[in-house]
């Protein structure tokens, strides 16, 4: 069929049950006095309002007859919009309908009425062939946040789709059983589920039922699921966890660093003071404060920026390129502040230029003018090349310029500075030998007379990526004749 002709008949069918609703909210029509002729719920009828409600109703159970299955799925919705415990038995005949998104829209407006008479019904729908219908039926029981639901649900956790494993332990985790049997379950696909997200959604889910999930959580704090423990703690926000997951963060693997850095962050201040400590010991184990370095960068407060400053300064290696990281990830500010202190506020030259080859793997924008002006030293051009170019992009082009200048040797003049122009070595009546310096010509030996010279200077020019024609700086270097 058509599509667009599939919507406008909806559209058609609807609008006629809207106007029916209008019309009945008015007495003596055609509608009410259908509903009466047929006898549904007629003694419930008691005010204008309900009258309404209940005549809807009944016009839409006409329409959940439909032969188009958009029309019933449409229906079924609207009906559990309605919240009417009268449109149960239509809505229960719906769960029969051959098309899944009948079954499903039954399923969610059955959830919404939220009559305890109907979970038997849904609790059969859990076995429907379709995905979407049991995922739906899970989360329609959860409704009722019934711990007598909690046997039928568990078997969900077994379900070969993984959306409806995650959606029956989301509702598992609004359950109170009054023991700690769905911590147990929940527990068990933590360290199980074949798919990760699912694992993931436990560890939420034990975090968001808080303190009692903590001693089960911490008994896991190893191995493989160290991260996701470590993630589940955090979702508790028991600060008094901040030891445990401070001593989890010495793992090798950086996944799960990752997962208890996270983890931390949840925990806020009193752990981010607690890593702040951590980096700044000095005699703390070098691993630990690279790692401490690492969270606060992953946690992202910006209380850490001074102390991750200050890490710059350090001799490991280690440290100073987490601790740098960390002020990246934190944000452009942090990197910023972390170039002032160490390229504008920095006197020694040397240092400064040391600071911006560090700072320029961050991209920072102080570091990039210090090496373009650094291309201007002889001494510096070979260290300031390649990292210009490596982390700025672009080109450093090696450019030469020609300039006339005064010969430096005679001043202008264009006389041989040996004689003064007299081509002789000396003065007197007897045989004087020419001048060594001109040859006996007089003029001057550099410039051949002329007062002026062709000197070549060499520049270097940084040419930025981006703009492409834009230098920045113009500096000179290497002054000297070719
Ligand atoms: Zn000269
Ligand atoms: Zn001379």
């Amino acid at each position: 069929m058509n599509i667009k002709i599939k919507k406008e008949s909806i559209f058609i069918t609807i609008f006629f049950a809207v106007s029916i609703v209008s019309v009945c909210a008015g007495e003596e029509t055609k509608a009410i006095a259908l509903l009466r002729d047929s006898g549904t719920e007629s003694s419930n009828i008691q005010s204008d309002t309900e009258t309404a409600d209940t005549c809807a109703v009944s016009t839409l159970v006409e329409l959940m007859k439909d032969e188009s299955s958009g029309i019933r799925e449409y229906v079924a919705e609207l009906l559990g919009d309605k919240g009417n415990t009268s449109a149960i038995p239509v809505l229960i005949e719906a769960l029969k309908d051959t098309f899944p998104v009948v079954r499903k829209s039954a399923v969610m407006s059955l959830g919404k009425i939220s009559d305890s008479s109907i979970v038997p019904v849904l609790i059969n729908m859990l076995d429907d062939k379709d995905t979407e219908v049991r995922k739906n039926t899970v989360e329609a029981l959860g409704k009722f946040g019934d711990a007598s639901i909690v046997p039928n649900l568990v078997k969900m956790l077994n379900d070969k789709d993984a959306e409806v494993r995650k959606s029956t332990v989301k509702i598992l985790g609004t359950i109170d059983t009054g023991d700690s049997s769905v911590i147990v379950m929940l527990m068990n696909v933590l360290k199980k589920d074949k798919d990760w997200l699912v694992r993931k959604e436990a560890a939420f889910v034990l975090g968001n039922i808080g303190n009692p999930s903590i001693p089960f959580l911490i008994k896991e704090l190893k191995g493989s699921i160290k991260g996701l423990v470590a993630l589940s703690l955090g979702k508790t926000g028991n600060v008094s966890l901040v030891p445990v997951l401070k001593k989890a963060l010495n793992d090798e693997n950086p996944e799960t660093r990752k997962y208890v850095a996270q983890a931390m962050g949840y925990l806020g201040r009193p752990a981010v003071v607690a890593l702040m400590t951590t980096l700044s010991t000095p005699n703390e184990n070098k691993d630990k404060r690279k790692y401490a370095a690492e969270a606060l960068g992953i946690v992202g407060d910006s209380m850490a920026v001074p102390v991750l400053i200050e890490a710059l300064n350090e001799k490991s290696e280690d440290i100073k390129n987490s601790a740098a990281e960390a002020l990246k990830n934190i944000g452009q500010y942090a990197v910023d502040m972390a170039a002032k202190k160490l390229v504008e506020d920095e006197h020694n030259f040397d240092v400064c230029f040391k600071n911006a080859v560090f700072l320029a793997k961050f991209g920072d924008g102080r570091s990039l003018l210090l090496l373009v002006e650094a291309l201007k030293l002889e001494t510096y051009v070979e260290k300031a090349l390649p990292v210009l170019e490596k982390y700025y992009g672009g080109k450093v082009k090696k450019v030469s310029e020609s300039k006339e200048i005064l010969c430096p040797a005679c001043e202008g003049s264009g006389i041989c500075s040996g004689c003064k122009g007299t081509g002789k070595s000396g003065e007197g009546i007897m045989f004087i030998p020419a001048c060594e310096w001109c040859d006996g010509s007089g003029k001057c030996f550099i410039c051949k007379g002329e007062g002026k010279i062709i000197k070549v200077y060499y520049k270097y020019i940084y040419v930025p990526a981006a703009e492409g024609k834009v230098s920045i700086g113009m500096p000179e270097v290497d002054p000297g004749n070719k």
